[in-house]
């Protein structure tokens, strides 16, 4: 599939197959080009394809939105009748791809700012944060020397929790916009390089630390792993570290809680490394908040993988995939008991997504060197 096709004008397969027949506009003289032209434009009208492109999914479309999609979305594929997540008169909308010395590398960490009125997000390679304001989709640079920051979360009082591959640290960035460091090492040993956060109903961050910020110099730098890879929780009080998963996920990656705090999901991205797991494990969260247990293989992702995850407050997990060809690229949609219910196709990868908006029922993606949106019929269970 071409990506960024421009959309013609006159769409020539579409002509050929109502037997107008197009010559180049050099060998037409006026009032060929205009006859010719108005038969082509009532060939168009029949069919959507000469909107939307070639693609059934709509991922060959003009993403500079000067060219309308007809409605439903042709991005969703629906597995699960019982998916309702899809708002019908919403489109996916690609609300940022940069260009030229502007362009970014690899988006991840995307963190809806409700109160700054902006999402944020990691370019890591460019070890850069990006911001899309709200109000007239502006986009700037939000913080540079980000420690090659990947993914982003929020804690109960809203601060931003950035999580650092090459200073290999989790970081809160106070009210004053200082930063204060929660965590970065475990029993005088050097956290491997931290990837994604989810905070608790009790104030407790909870972090995944599979190290990719320390395989080489593009997303951080090369170092040896002091630690195994874990899943740990910072105490909202005390600020101590403890581990809460170890030996049953190779890479953890991203993690969320159902709505109820009752069960933490965590992905295993250990397919970056050979035959090795892209599920999502789920875990029984204990009474206290302080633990889990009785972990189970909630979906299955190869070919491919997931990376970033989203509650919905039905409990459905939203995740971003990728990785296993183009018909893996965007987000799928699980029910509480995993059941697939439903694929959201983009062009590019997406790696991480948020929900955000006031009500929070606009799906962010970070999509390799893109961001894109879409309105959904969903409502994010966490703050961001
Ligand atoms: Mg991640």
């Amino acid at each position: 599939m071409e990506r960024n096709r421009p959309t013609p004008i006159i769409d020539l397969d579409q002509a050929r197959a109502t037997g107008t027949v197009l010559t180049t506009p050099k060998a037409f003289n006026r009032r060929d080009f205009l006859t010719r032209t108005a038969a082509a434009t009532v060939a168009i009208a029949a069919s959507p394809l000469a909107i939307a492109g070639t693609d059934k999914f709509g991922r060959d479309r003009d993403w500079t939105g000067n060219d309308p999609i007809t409605y439903p979305e042709p991005a969703f594929e629906v597995k699960d009748k019982r998916f309702s997540g899809r708002q019908g008169n919403a489109t996916l909308q690609r609300i940022w791809h940069g260009m030229g010395n502007d362009a970014s590398l690899w988006n991840e960490g995307p963190v809806w700012m409700g109160d700054w009125g902006c999402l944020l997000w990691s370019d890591i390679p460019n070890h850069r944060v990006l911001r899309w304001n709200e109000d007239d989709g502006h986009v700037s640079v939000f913080q540079t020397e980000s420690g090659y920051s990947n993914g982003h979360s929020r804690d109960n009082q809203g601060r931003l929790i950035a999580m650092e591959h090459d200073t290999r640290r989790v970081r809160r960035r106070e009210y004053d916009g200082t930063w204060t460091i929660l965590a970065d090492s475990f029993e005088g040993k050097k956290l491997n390089a931290p990837n994604d956060a989810a905070t608790h109903a009790d104030g407790s961050v909870w972090f995944t630390d599979p190290g990719y910020g320390i395989l080489g110099p593009y997303e951080g730098h090369k170092a040896e792993f002091e630690l195994p890879t874990r899943v740990y929780r910072i105490d909202g009080k005390t600020g101590k570290l403890s581990v809460i998963s170890e030996g049953k996920i190779r890479r953890p990656n991203g993690l969320c809680f159902s709505p109820d705090f009752k069960k933490l999901y965590v992905v295993d991205t250990g397919a970056t490394d050979g035959p090795y797991p892209a599920d999502i494990t789920v875990f029984d969260v204990n009474s206290s908040g302080t633990g889990v247990s009785n972990p189970k293989q909630f979906a299955d992702f190869a070919p491919g993988f997931t990376d970033g995850i989203r509650c919905d407050t039905d409990g459905n997990v939203w995740c971003g995939w990728g990785w296993g060809g183009m018909d893996t690229n965007g987000v799928r949609v699980h029910a509480p008991d995993g059941t697939l219910l439903a694929f959201l196709h983009t062009p590019e990868v997406v790696a991480n997504l948020c929900f955000g908006g006031t009500k929070r029922n606009r799906l962010f993606m970070t999509g390799s060197t893109s961001v894109y949106a879409i309105y959904v019929n969903a409502v994010g269970a966490a703050l961001s």
